[in-house]
């Protein structure tokens, strides 16, 4: 098996799990992720994460032409502005996933720092998590707002619509996006009960110890 065709299989085996556990339904979500020659692997447009094929995924070059496989998913725009912001960025994940999108419509949303501190996973895989205004699907303006993080950011929060999030490699990133839903789920189950988070002094332990990428 090539790298390709095993990144292939991986890039909807992992979308698969994410659907069968219900973090986005239906035709929603898009993911993509870099090749070994540099070119990119993404969703095509209208899939269900249940059902990616491997062969049909829409194949980009080192150039950005699509040169195999279907049309890509429309949020394309926005997986692009991660790649073209952040050098470190292998995989692009983006779920329409409920916890996440009822936290961002919370009227004391923080529109910096969106994710509470609950958990050491949820700032050693995210660092801090930046809320966007809502956009209409497809609007290249999102992707306009993720350069104008200038590559600081691994996840956004799309308000009303859903996260994105940026890993070194299609595990790395479907793994912080996963603890990005459960973060969020954790804050909507305590919400009103006056949870304890973790301090300001263990954050900057766990961002010192685990090196975490910390903008701010
Ligand atoms: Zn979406």
């Amino acid at each position: 098996m090539t790298p390709e065709t095993h990144l292939r299989e991986q890039v909807c085996l992992l979308a698969k799990s994410m659907f069968d556990r219900g973090l986005t339904g239906g035709s929603t979500g898009n993911i993509s992720a870099r090749t070994p020659d540099g070119g990119l692997l993404v969703s095509p447009t209208g899939t269900s994460f249940g059902r990616l094929d491997p062969a049909r995924l829409s194949r980009f070059d080192v150039q950005g032409r699509l040169i195999d496989g279907d049309p890509p998913t429309k949020e394309m725009p926005l997986h692009a502005a991660f790649y073209d912001t952040r050098s470190s960025a292998g995989a692009v994940v983006h779920l329409h996933s409920c916890h996440s999108v009822a936290l961002s419509m919370m009227p004391d949303a923080n529109e910096d720092d969106f994710l509470p501190r609950l958990t050491p996973y949820g700032i050693m895989k995210l660092g801090r998590v930046k809320l966007l205004p809502f956009f209409l699907p497809g609007d290249p303006a999102m992707g306009e707002a993720v350069r104008g993080l200038a590559g600081k950011r691994s996840a956004v929060m799309l308000a009303n619509h859903g996260p994105v999030v940026a890993g070194k490699d299609i595990e790395a990133a479907c793994n912080a996006i996963e603890e990005l839903e459960d973060t969020a789920k954790l804050a909507m189950m305590t919400r009103g009960m006056n949870p304890r988070g973790i301090s300001d002094t263990d954050v900057q332990r766990l961002i010192t110890r685990f090196d975490v990428e910390w903008d701010g």
